[in-house]
This record gives structure tokens, sequence and C-alpha cells, in this order.
């Protein structure tokens, strides 16, 4: 049975309205033991259990240690392209947004991969809108291949494929694949995503256990905070957790936190999920799935992340473009407008601009923590932690 049927069977509403009364004491009895099911994990994120904070961050500290060390593992998005054929209401590369958009070339890509590895990186996130056209299966092998020599963690969060269409590309190298449902709540998701094949609720439900069983050795999951109500999602993404971990248990599983950032488009959050709520998200994950690991972007700002270093994320992106070719300017002879999907032609007084540097391709989002990844790994050090820009090389296959 594959999640979607799970999902189609968890009562969430009552689950969330089990988490909305929980009292004091269940809640001080779920952090004392052991949290083992979706209900426990209920009474972690409840109101009850925002108010033992301190507590909730004492254990997931502890836990966090005893599984992981005092490490911090860092990674870098890597942007191929911003073309896409969605139209996500939330996010800058929608289709319908008149934005300026580009397609790496494979030289492109490990030119940024290479500005990347300079600061640090061994480990990448290829990232691209979704566009068979541009961003097709070949040209992802492609990408992997050139990269693979160079950064031995390459991981992907692209558009959903079919199983076969990702075999190659872990044979290319690649070893994880990530997607966010961005919104459990079907209601919230056919609202938000209005044209594309992305519109497919169940298809892209089932991405992590396709990838599994094409052979993708991690995978990360999420939702996007500010579609739905927070505790709502969160019950969902712990569904899913506990369900891939009982059916694709050979692959490492993340979980990130992501939360609405501004873009273009100018879409508004929907709902709020507080920093003191994030915090208390973090602890009840850490809690109920001590092994799993979890992702903190640079969508949030320096001090929370700072904060919420030592409580329970293991992994952290650092120095991140949004845009393809953000980090050495690649890809600006390539530049296109797009007008409701159409491409158009820069103007001349625009190509001049964009040949001097002065016009980039268009941000997915606005980051927050805009800190070089030396100022983080610094930091993290600070704390006592050890930054790691690399734990996996394919050698360790052999
Ligand atoms: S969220 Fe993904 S699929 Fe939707 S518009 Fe943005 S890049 Fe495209």
């Amino acid at each position: 049975m594959s999640f979607v049927a799970e999902l189609n069977a968890l009562p969430l509403e009552a689950l969330l309205q089990s988490s909305l009364s929980t009292t004091h004491d269940a809640a001080r009895r779920v952090l004392a033991g052991s949290a083992s099911s979706v209900n426990d994990f209920a009474h972690l994120i409840s109101p009850a259990a925002g108010e033992l904070l301190e507590p909730l961050c004492r254990r997931s500290q502890a836990l966090t240690q005893k599984r992981f060390g005092k490490v911090i593992r860092l990674f870098a998005p890597l942007y191929l392209s911003n073309e896409c054929i969605n139209n996500c209401k939330y996010c800058g590369f929608s289709r319908d947004n008149p934005i300026l958009r580009v397609t790496l070339t494979v030289d492109e890509v490990v030119r940024e991969a290479r500005a990347l590895k300079e600061q640090g990186f061994r480990n990448l996130l290829l990232v691209a809108g979704e566009h068979p056209k541009f961003v097709s299966n070949h040209y992802l092998v492609d990408c992997v291949r050139a990269l693979r020599e160079e950064i031995p963690g390459i991981s992907l969060e692209v558009g959903p494929m079919e199983t076969e269409e990702y075999r190659p590309i872990v044979r290319a190298g690649a070893e994880g694949l990530v997607v966010y449902q961005e919104t459990y709540d079907r209601a919230s998701y056919a609202e938000m995503h209005i044209a594309g094949p992305k519109r497919n609720f169940d298809w892209r439900l089932e991405t992590a256990e396709r990838a599994y069983a094409a052979g993708f050795r991690r995978l990360g999951i999420g939702a996007l905070f500010g579609l739905s109500d927070w505790r709502l999602e969160a019950l969902a993404v712990a569904a899913h957790a506990e369900y891939l971990l009982r059916n694709c248990w050979k692959a490492q599983l993340t979980i990130s936190l992501p939360r609405l950032r501004p873009c273009a488009g100018e879409f508004e959050p929907l709902t709020h999920i507080a920093d003191r709520e994030l915090v208390q998200l973090v602890c009840a994950f850490r809690i109920m799935f001590p092994d799993v690991g979890l992702v903190l972007s640079t969508r949030e700002p320096a001090k929370l992340r700072d904060g919420l270093i030592p409580l329970g994320i293991t992994l952290l992106s650092a120095g991140s473009h949004t845009e393809p070719g953000g980090y050495t300017g690649a890809g600006k002879e390539h530049l296109h407008r797009t007008e409701r999907g159409r491409i158009v032609e820069l103007g001349a007084s625009e190509w001049a601009t964009a040949r001097d540097g002065g016009v980039h391709a268009t941000g997915q989002f606005e980051i927050a923590d805009g800190r070089s990844p030396q100022e983080v790994a610094d930091l993290i050090r600070r704390l006592g932690y050890e930054p790691v820009w690399k734990d996996w090389d394919a050698a360790l296959m052999a």
C-alpha cells in the first residue's frame, strides 16, 4: 500500500483536535517517555507542550547529540534552471510570472559547482523548476556525470519523474532526492496549484517511493509552512516519515521545515507559524524520529538558525543563491523573459546590461540569512560543533 492510501485513511482532523486539546499531563507523559505514534507526535506539537519548551529543547538536544554527535552537515543549492510549466501561486518561478529565466548548460553547471567547491562544499542540491523540455532526465544525467568526480554528494530537487526515468540519474552518481509535498491538505493543494502537472496531488505524494525504488539512498520530504494549518501539515509529514522509515528503510530520511519567503508574484502566506512554534516543531520531530536528519535553509534569519543548531538541526545550507548562475554569473548570455509561458527575447538595452552583469535570472525567493559559508562554518565552530562539508564518497560503496 502506498502512502496515498495511508494518508487517505489518516484521521487528520481528529489528530489536530487531539493536539489542540492535549493537557499538560499528557504532554509531560509523552515528553518523559518515547514518542512512537502520530498521536504522541500530536501531543508534542500541542499548545500545552509549547509551554514546556525548555524541557522539550533539552530532550531534543540530548537525543541529537547522542545520535549525530556535535556535527552539522553543510550543503548548498545549485539552481540549474528556473523554467517551469506549473503555476504554483506561492512560487517565483511560476509559469505565468514575467521573470528572467535561463537553463544553465552543463559547462555552466560545472562552473557553478566549482565555485561552491572553492568555498568548501562537497554536498550539492541540484534544483530546477519542472520543465521536461529544458530539464529532461537526460540533461540531469549529463549534469550529474559532469560533477560526480569533483562533488561526492549530489542530490536533486526537480520535477517528479517515473522510477525508470530516475534510474539513469542514480547510475550517473546522484544519491539523494528531495521532494516537498508543499501542502498535505488536499483542498489547499488544489487551490495553490492552478496549472500544470503538479496539480496531481497523489503523483507527487508517491515521488519518494518511486525514487527509493530507483535506488536513491537519501530521501528528503517536507511541507512548505504558510499554506495550511502548521499542525495539520506537521502531522501529515510525521505520518509520511513514519511510512517511509517502515517501507523505504534502506534510505536515509531528512525532513525540511521551510517557511514561505517573499518571491516574484508577491504571494502572502495564508497561515503563520511563529518562531517559537518552529522551535517546538524541530524538537517534536527530533523526539519522534531520533535518527532522521532535520534540514534548515537560508529562508530563516541568522539569529533563529544559530539558536536552532544545538537543538536538533543536522543539515544547514549556507551562502545560498536561488537563481541559476547565482554563484558565478553563468548563463547570463542566454537569459530570456517569459510572458504567460511564452519566450520573449530581451531588448537591446537589457542585453547590454545583462552582458555587463547588471541583470540576472530571477531567484525563486528571497533568502533571509545572507552570511557567507565561512561565516556560518565559523559560527558552528564557536557553538562547539564541527561543520562537515563532506560525509560521503562513492568509494565507500566499492
Ligand atoms: S514550486 Fe516548483 S513546480 Fe511550482 S512553480 Fe515553483 S519551481 Fe515550478
